[in-house]
């Protein structure tokens, strides 16, 4: 039963009516929010197309059920499943401690050239937020997945590859710098192919969900060849690929060099009057501080690896935390794409149907945008809402809410269900 999807020539997505969709049920509170979630998306898509589209669900194991199946954490099989059906979707996974994996999500993410972390933030009228104007946040993350200090190059302090490097770093490259006898070294890629690969999506999302800006985030004032090429890559792309309808503040920078400041104001002014998206830049440190302080200002945001970490953190706790924040690792140009929610395991509340599923359930609802079935879409994100605002809501929101009423994770599907 089922089909797979396929990416056409022409680089678009080729759904059938009846996809078979791969899905890891995940540790800890996977399997509670997973089966939670999965009744929600049979539900609304049974509701907008009323059986004439409908999702085949293949299990492929991961984490810790992988391991006490085959005694493998993340076997072939999975990856090939990935690879040939292009969309998945998965729960948290346990990060196994010792052996060879670093982490089995940043496996996936390598395997499949994730080269995309896409993470929205956006604020739902109900949800408790430690901000005082939540529904001012609305942004789009997009984080490099591939390059960067995450990259795990790294070298221990105590090991002769450390030392060697040190050597060669001193010797060969005339670095200046005194290195403290015992130094850890970690290694810092960026590169070209990767930074413009990433800013191009973003532009691309950005023109196709009308947005008004693209912010590049990065801390090129101190890592010049590698955040601050990332800035003028970004750039470039910008200014080369999608002219028509950006502007860029480089472009503001050049403008104001040969003409004068007014002069490039008064550009800036015309090219967001004519629509063009703006395409800016900021310190990453200074970014932490204006989403806190004006986040109505930043729309797209691209961004380099570790940055992009801290930053989807602290826009999932403005606009009610990691319960609600939904993520996905999509290589645009193959189309494959898996959808995760983006908390961990928790496994301290491993199956006590308490957690809430909103996470993996609003996973879905960017999957199902991504395969175009948007009526479906839409009718979660809906219902979710009217639950949210009816204060029937799992116990991290219950906490933090007044006069609400508590649900478990599967009695809040439920709610939803009822509403779609
Ligand atoms: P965690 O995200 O699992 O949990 C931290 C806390 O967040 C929990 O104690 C809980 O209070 C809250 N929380 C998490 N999910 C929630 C939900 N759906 N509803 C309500 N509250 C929720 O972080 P951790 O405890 O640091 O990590 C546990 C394990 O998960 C580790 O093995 C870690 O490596 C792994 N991990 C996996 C992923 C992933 O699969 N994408 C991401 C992060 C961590």
């Amino acid at each position: 039963m089922g089909e797979k999807i396929t990416m056409g020539t022409n680089g678009i997505l080729s759904v059938p009516n009846q996809p078979i969709i791969p899905f890891i049920i995940g540790d800890g509170i996977g399997s509670d929010i997973w089966n939670a979630s999965v009744r929600v998306f049979d539900a609304a898509v049974q509701k907008a197309y009323g059986g004439k589209r409908s999702i085949t669900w293949k299990e492929v194991l991961a984490g810790e059920k992988a391991f006490n199946e085959t005694g493998n954490w993340l076997p072939n099989e999975t990856l090939d499943t990935f690879k040939e059906y292009l969309i998945g979707i998965k729960g948290p996974l346990t990060t196994p401690i010792g052996g060879g994996i670093r982490s089995l999500n940043v496996a996936l993410r390598k395997e499949l050239n994730l080269y995309v972390c896409l993470r929205p933030t956006k604020w739902y009228e109900g949800v408790p937020s430690p901000i005082k104007r939540p529904e001012d946040v609305d942004m789009v993350i997009f984080r490099e997945n591939t390059e960067d200090i995450y990259a795990g190059i790294e070298f221990s302090a105590d090991s002769e590859d450390s030392k060697k490097l040190q050597k060669y770093l001193l010797e060969e490259l005339g670095v200046d710098y005194s290195f403290n006898q015992n130094s850890g070294i970690g290694i810092k890629i960026v590169s070209e192919e990767g930074s413009k690969r990433l800013v191009r999506s973003a532009i691309e999302y950005a023109i196709e969900h009308k947005k008004s800006s693209v912010t590049i985030v990065h801390k090129g004032n101190i890592m010049k060849y590698t955040e601050g090429a990332f800035k003028q890559w970004g750039f470039e792309v910008a200014e080369k690929e999608f002219g028509q309808f950006t502007y860029t503040w480089g472009q503001w920078e050049r403008t104001k060099e040969e003409k004068g400041q007014d002069t490039a104001n008064a550009e800036q002014k015309a090219a967001e009057a004519s629509g063009k998206i703006v395409i800016k830049d900021i310190i990453a440190d200074n970014f932490l501080q204006q989403i806190l302080l004006a986040p109505k200002d930043y729309s797209v945001v691209a961004t380099l690896n570790l940055n992009g970490d801290y930053i989807s953190d602290a826009l999932a706790a403005m606009v009610g935390g990691i319960g609600i924040a939904p993520g996905a690792n999509i290589n645009y140009k193959t189309g494959h794409a898996i959808f995760e929610a983006t908390h961990g395991t928790a496994p301290r509340f491993a199956n006590t149907d308490t957690m809430n599923p909103s996470s993996v359930i609003l996973s879905g609802v960017m999957m199902l945008e991504y395969m175009g079935w948007n009526e479906a879409a839409d009718s979660i994100v809906n219902a979710l809402s009217q639950a949210i605002k009816d204060k029937t809501v799992t116990v991290d929101f219950y906490n933090l809410m007044e006069g609400a009423i508590l649900l478990r994770t599967s009695e809040f599907a439920d709610k939803i269900i009822e509403k779609i």
